[in-house]
C-alpha cells in the first residue's frame, strides 16, 4: 500500500524527557485518521514532526516519498505542501481576509497577486465566507476565522492536511461549522490527520483512530474497533471520560 504519510519508529526527547516513544503508523492517500488521547500524551508533537515544525531524534517520517528528517530535504517546500491548522487561528490581524489568503501563495509559491486573490476567493466561497473577503480577522467570529485558516491552508494545494484541535478554542455553537468544512474535505478525498476530541466527527468521518498515551501509540485501528472494543484499558478509561 502506498502511504502518503509514513511514520516509522519515531522517538523524540525534550532534554531528558522522552515525549515520543517508537511511534509507528501510516496514513494512506485519501485516508482520514483521528488522533486522540489525554492532554500531554504527545499528539501535537507527533503531528508537528510530520511537517517538520518539530525535529525528532530517532526513526523516520516520509511524506509523499520525501524524508522529513533528511538534511537535504527542502523543509519550506515540504511545509507548504502539508497544510496545518492549529487550535488558534493565527491569521495576520493587520491583513484583510483576502490578503491573508494570498500572502503565502505569492511569497512561497510565486503566484501573481491576481492569481492568488482569485484562488483565495474561490476557497473562501467554498468555506461559505465569500461575503467577508474585505474584512479583517478581528471582525469575524472564531468559527469564521478558523474556516479562513482552513481555506488559507488549502490555497497552497496541500497533499495532506494536519489539524491540531481545530475546534477546542471555539464556542460550542461554532464547532459544527468548522467540523462541516473538515467533513467536506474528507469526502472530497483529502488525506487528513486530525487531533481532535470530537468523537462524533471521528465516528462519522475517520477511517482510523490512533490513541496515544505518554508518548506512545497505544491503539491504531478502524473506528468501529476503537469505539466498539478498544483493546487497552487506557483507551477504555479515556473513552469513558470523553463520551
Ligand atoms: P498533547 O498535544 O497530546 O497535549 P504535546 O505534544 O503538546 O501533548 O506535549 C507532550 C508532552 O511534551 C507534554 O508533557 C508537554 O509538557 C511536553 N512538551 C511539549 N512541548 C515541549 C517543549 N517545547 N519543551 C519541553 N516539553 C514540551
Ligand atoms: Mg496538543
Amino acid at each position: 500500500m502506498s502511504a502518503m504519510i509514513r511514520i516509522n519508529n519515531v522517538s523524540k526527547w525534550y532534554g531528558e524527557f522522552q515525549v515520543l516513544t517508537e511511534c509507528t503508523t501510516q496514513v494512506a492517500k485519501g485516508e482520514v485518521v483521528v488522533v486522540c488521547g489525554p492532554s500531554g500524551s504527545g499528539k501535537s508533537t507527533l503531528i508537528k514532526c510530520v511537517n517538520a515544525l518539530e525535529a525528532f531524534q530517532k526513526g523516520e517520517i516520509i511524506v509523499d516519498g520525501t524524508s522529513v528528517g533528511d538534511a537535504k530535504t527542502d523543509l519550506p517546500k515540504l511545509r507548504s505542501r502539508v497544510g496545518m491548522v492549529f487550535q488558534h487561528f493565527e491569521l495576520f490581524p493587520h491583513l484583510s481576509i483576502t490578503d491573508n489568503l494570498a500572502i503565502a501563495q505569492v511569497k512561497v509559491l510565486g503566484r501573481s497577486q491576481d492569481e492568488a486573490t482569485e484562488k483565495g476567493l474561490k476557497l473562501l466561497n467554498r468555506v461559505g465566507l465569500k461575503a467577508h473577503a474585505h474584512k479583517y480577522p478581528g471582525q469575524l467570529s472564531g468559527g469564521q476565522q478558523q474556516r479562513v485558516a482552513i481555506a488559507r491552508a488549502l490555497s497552497m494545494d496541500p497533499i495532506a492536511m494536519l489539524f491540531d484541535e481545530p475546534t477546542s478554542a471555539l464556542d460550542p455553537e461554532m464547532i459544527n461549522e468548522v467540523l462541516d468544512v473538515m467533513t467536506e474535505l474528507a469526502q472530497e478525498g483529502m488525506t487528513m490527520m486530525c487531533v481532535t476530541h470530537e468523537m462524533g466527527f471521528a465516528r462519522r468521518v475517520a477511517n482510523r483512530v490512533i490513541f496515544m498515551d505518554r508518548g506512545q501509540i497505544i491503539e491504531d485501528c478502524g473506528k468501529e474497533e476503537f469505539f466498539g472494543s478498544p483493546r487497552s484499558e487506557r483507551a477504555v478509561q479515556f473513552l469513558s471520560k470523553i463520551l
